[in-house]
């Protein structure tokens, strides 16, 4: 199953046509999509049984906002690849290296970010939503208590980043510096969710190109190490960590400039685009 918010409405997507949730299923759930993860089993099965018969065209224009749009904690991961890790000249972590993207940086595809300054870059990310709640899982369980992935750039400002000693928040939490997008895909549409190529394009140019196979924590891993601690509840957004190629690593640095596309791609998943202003 994939499902967006179109024009802010919550729809599912099949191939090239949407359906309105809200309307289709006459208010039992609401056109949120952020309201909706508190119903997520149920909306599952309310969708296996759907006819198509009243679908909408997507056509080019449409305008996909977060599929994220407000959740109640944002988790990031860093230092998630080894690869990653090794070109920012840290030791690999035992234990997840967590920090949050404060949730008023979030935002959809095809946003125009504002640079704060010349030390913006770019970090492709797989995003996972949780769809049930969830308190000390086992990471062989922890698949079961998610809706879906999607895509995500954290980007960073990286001056302000490592200023606070090694609190990251809020170097990565300007104004849309969360984009997520297009759409959320089910796990279940995915030949192998922990194997799925990411790539970074800047102007069309390929800055990253990795597996998520490469990260050192797996999705369920995680999860489960988060969930030792805090409670996950439905709608809460994990990015999951970031592969070698951001700016930072080249030689001299390269950060964003306004007028660069970016374009975060996740197989199985779409392509994300943001624009940088
Ligand atoms: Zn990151």
């Amino acid at each position: 199953m994939r499902v967006a918010q179109v024009d802010n409405r919550a729809v599912l997507i099949r191939e090239d046509q949407y359906l309105d949730i809200e309307k289709t299923s006459q208010g039992r759930f609401r056109s949120d999509l952020g309201r909706i993860y508190d119903k997520w089993t149920e909306l599952r099965e309310w969708a296996s049984g759907l006819k198509w018969s009243n679908s909408v065209s997507l056509g080019s224009g449409v305008a996909f906002s977060s599929p994220a749009p407000h959740p109640g904690q944002v988790f990031a991961i860093g230092l998630n690849y080894k690869d990653h890790a090794r070109e920012m000249g840290m030791v690999l972590p035992e234990i997840p290296t967590t920090f949050t993207k404060f949730p008023s940086c979030l935002t959809g595809d095809r946003a125009h970010v504002k640079l704060p300054s010349s030390n913006v870059d770019w970090e492709v990310e797989l995003v996972v939503v949780m769809g049930i709640k969830c308190h000390e899982v086992s990471s062989d369980k922890a698949w079961d208590y998610v809706a879906g992935l999607s895509i995500g750039q954290d980007l960073s400002e990286r001056v302000v980043q490592v200023k606070a000693g090694g609190q990251f928040s809020l170097g990565k939490s300007f104004p849309g510096f969360g984009p997520i997008g297009p759409c959320l895909v089910t796990p279940d549409e995915l030949a192998d969710p922990n194997d799925l190529a990411l790539k970074t394009k800047i102007n069309g140019e390929v800055v990253q190109d990795s597996r998520t196979s490469q990260m050192i924590f797996s999705v369920a891993e995680i999860i489960s190490k988060l969930s030792e601690v805090v409670t996950l509840n439905p709608g809460d957004v994990i990015f999951t960590g970031t592969p070698s190629g951001v700016g930072m690593s080249f030689n001299p640095p390269r950060y964003l400039s306004p007028g660069d596309i970016i374009t975060s791609e996740i197989e199985g998943i779409g392509v994300l685009t943001t624009f940088c202003v």
